[in-house]
């Protein structure tokens, strides 16, 4: 059991969260009991922190399509570079719906900079040709 104080704007209540970080899949419980987060149920360090920031501030990488005017295909499959704080991830696939893409694009080009002022891009996870 971990205990950490002094988390400021700590969500309320209790979450079971399975921890991803690696195949185990330990069950993890994080309650936070007047301002102090206790963490129960991992195994390891990496494990008590993916539930800590999972309670606190969950994230997740984005991987959607972006539509592109002149492509081979149509639509491009994209991602986030880093993960993105949950809350905002509605917010940035209205951005990304929004956004025509012009061929050719190579895998990792970055398509959009910086969404939401975060330091977050979307970059292309293939190539893509133009058609002619
Ligand atoms: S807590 Fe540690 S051992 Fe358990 S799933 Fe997470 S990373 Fe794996």
């Amino acid at each position: 059991m971990s205990t950490i104080n002094n988390e400021k704007n700590l969500p309320e209540g209790s979450k079971e969260i399975r921890c991803i970080v690696c195949p185990t899949g330990c069950l993890v419980h994080v309650e936070n009991v007047n301002g102090e987060l206790i963490i129960e149920g991992h195994s390891c360090k990496r494990g008590e922190e993916y539930a800590r920031e999972e309670f606190v501030a969950p994230k997740r990488i984005l991987t959607t399509t972006m539509r592109v005017e002149n492509g081979f295909l149509p639509l491009i499959p994209v991602r986030s570079d880093k993960a993105i704080p949950k809350e905002r991830l509605k917010e940035t696939l209205k951005l990304i719906a929004k956004t025509k893409l012009k061929a050719p694009i190579k895998m990792g080009d970055i398509l959009l900079e910086k969404v939401l002022g975060l330091e977050i891009n979307i970059i292309a996870s293939r190539d893509l040709i133009e058609v002619r």
